[in-house]
């Protein structure tokens, strides 16, 4: 079944919104304006209403006798839908104190379970929740994707079910699950620090998260990663394919061990984003043995002068080309691996954020990536992380799909 909130016309995720509809009578001297939800594509600009127009055209009929001519009320939804009340609150979950929009529940397909009510309402916080925890040395983020997270503490895991991150880049989590997060005591500190962070709903909870827990086709259901936590493993079985074939350690450290230390650009903040490609260069570039590339290389039958230029040794990126082409017998070397010249390029530009040609090389590495010069950093970001992983998948002989 194709998932409910996927666009008709062109298959993408569509948004939610609150928009002013005006009923009138025939001749529209009179009538009522009710914000009623959209379903919005972004993509192809199609716009359905959520709700069956036949009721709203009948509470018209009812209610025009008792308005005056020329005048047009403002109606709260509640009045026609008696469940879509914008101010109502799921008794049981009184005691978290958390701002919630009750109609998100009734509305967002998958969430409503006659058994269990309100249980999976979205509550929202701000992604600012997450810097306290991880500049705290007991607490970890992990990212399991762009668009879900969790926080560890001690490396356990603090909540079952961690987080899903919306496309506006917002938190939210169930507002159940919530309540038996934070049931015990211990977590009330925690709770006070969720409190300040919640925002009210922007009914959007596209993401790997909700997906795999509503599913509405088994493709829902089995969200793979997409983002450093999916890297991470690829980079890893490279490492392990390569042992295998050819006995021989590409790398200096386990990047499972490194990962451990990874913190992940959570907000869009420079500073933030280029550190995390400082890592990424550690792990990926500067990681690289040298040594081993090299005698591998020769044993391809390449010559000592193919491995250097103007009488200097080549670098460790250039000399990973070297191995894509002759090592794995790839064709396009040069393209494969450009990502990873992006990726240290950004690492440079990171002690020269402030400097008068960062402009010109962070565009240059936007270019190569084709993604567009407007793009944000946390654009950027995710462009490369996107990048990298399709460049591992490549070198990889396990088939993905
Ligand atoms: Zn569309």
């Amino acid at each position: 079944m194709k998932h409910p909130l996927k666009c008709p016309n062109c298959s993408d995720y569509r948004y939610i919104e609150y928009q002013g509809v005006r009923f009138k009578d025939h001749e529209a001297k009179k009538g009522i304006i009710v914000k009623i939800p959209f379903f919005v594509c972004k993509t192809c600009g199609k716009k359905d209403s959520i709700l069956p127009r036949e009721r709203f055209l009948s509470f018209r009929d009812e209610i025009l006798p008792s308005i005056h001519d020329g005048e047009f009320f403002d109606m709260p939804l509640k009045y026609v839908f008696s469940k879509l009340d914008s101010e109502k609150r799921f008794k049981k979950f009184d005691h978290l104190n958390f701002q919630y929009d009750s109609r998100d529940y009734y509305i967002i397909p998958g969430l409503y379970r006659e058994w269990d009510e309100g249980y999976l309402t979205p509550v929202f916080f701000d992604k600012d929740l997450l810097l306290y925890y991880n500049g705290h040395p007991d607490y970890t983020v992990k990212f399991t994707s762009f668009s879900s997270c969790n926080i560890y503490y001690k490396g356990e895991s603090m909540f079952d079910w961690g987080f899903g991150i919306n496309r506006y880049g917002k938190l939210f989590k169930w507002l159940g699950d919530l309540d038996r997060d934070f049931k015990d005591d211990d977590m009330k500190p925690h709770l006070k620090r969720f409190q300040a962070s919640n925002l009210p709903s922007d009914h959007e909870i596209v993401s790997k998260f909700y997906l795999s827990q509503n599913p509405f086709s088994p493709s829902d259901a089995f969200q793979s990663s997409d983002n450093e936590t999916k890297l991470f493993s690829l980079k890893n079985e490279f490492n392990k394919e390569i042992i295998e074939k050819m006995e021989v350690e590409l790398t200096k450290v386990n990047i499972e061990q490194l990962a451990e230390y990874y913190k992940p650009p959570i907000l869009e903040e420079r500073e933030q984003i280029f550190s995390a490609y400082l890592s990424l260069n550690k792990y990926f570039i500067e990681n690289l043995q040298e040594q081993s590339l090299r005698e591998i290389l020769l044993k391809c039958g390449l010559k000592k002068d193919n491995l250097q230029k103007n009488g200097m040794k080549l670098g460790s990126l250039k000399l990973f080309t070297l191995f894509i082409e002759h090592g794995l017998n790839k064709e396009n070397a040069n393209k494969i691996v450009a990502p990873l010249f992006v990726l240290n390029d950004l690492r440079q530009l990171h002690g020269h954020l402030s400097d008068a040609s960062f402009e010109k090389t962070y565009n240059s590495c936007k270019e190569r990536l084709e993604i567009p010069l407007s793009s944000t950093d946390l654009g950027v970001f995710k462009a490369l992380v996107t990048r990298l992983i399709l460049l591992y998948q490549s070198l990889i002989d396990k088939k993905y799909d």
